[in-house]
C-alpha cells in the first residue's frame, strides 16, 4: 500500500535490519529498540491489524514469532520476552500494517512496561461469556 512504511521495507524501497524472510512474512528490527533485539514480524501483504488479517497468515506469523523469540532470547541472553500486537489507535497502534512485536526482556525496569489492572468483581463473567458467544 502506498505511503505505508512497512510496505516500503517489504518492497526494499527503504532499508530495514532484516532478521528473517519467507514468502508470507518478514521480520526486522524495530527502529526504536525498546529493548535490545526488539523485532517486528510483519506479513508481506498489507493488512491493517489482527482484526483484519486472515488466520492462515496470522497462524504462520505466530509460528515465526515462536521460532524467532527462542532464537533472540537465546542468542542475546535475555531472561524472557513479551509478545505484543496493537490493534487500532485505542490500543496504541501507530503503524497501520499488521505487526507482532517481539520484545526481549533483560530486567523488570527497562524500556517496556505493561499494566494489568485488577478489576475482579467488576463484571459478571458468565454474562461476558454469553455476550461474546452470542
Ligand atoms: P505500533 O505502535 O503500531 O504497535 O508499532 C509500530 C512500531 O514501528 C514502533 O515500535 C516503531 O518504532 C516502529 N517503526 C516505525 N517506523 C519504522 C521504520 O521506519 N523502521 C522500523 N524498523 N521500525 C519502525
Ligand atoms: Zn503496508
Amino acid at each position: 500500500m502506498e505511503n505505508c512504511i512497512f510496505c516500503k521495507i517489504i518492497n526494499k524501497q527503504i532499508s530495514g535490519s532484516i532478521l528473517y524472510e519467507d514468502d508470507i512474512c518478514i521480520a526486522f528490527l524495530d527502529l526504536s529498540q525498546v529493548t535490545k533485539g526488539h523485532t517486528l514480524v510483519v506479513p508481506k501483504k498489507h493488512y491493517k491489524n489482527i482484526l483484519d488479517v486472515d488466520k492462515h497468515t496470522s497462524g504462520h506469523l505466530f509460528e515465526v514469532v515462536t521460532d524467532l523469540s527462542k532464537k533472540i532470547v537465546n542468542h542475546l541472553k535475555a531472561e524472557g520476552v513479551n509478545i505484543v500486537s496493537n490493534a487500532n489507535q485505542v490500543a496504541y497502534q501507530t503503524v497501520d500494517h499488521f505487526h507482532i512485536h517481539i520484545i526481549p526482556r533483560y530486567q523488570k525496569e527497562e524500556g517496556f512496561k505493561m499494566l494489568f489492572e485488577d478489576n475482579q468483581g467488576r463484571f459478571d463473567l458468565q454474562q461476558v461469556v454469553n455476550e461474546i458467544n452470542k
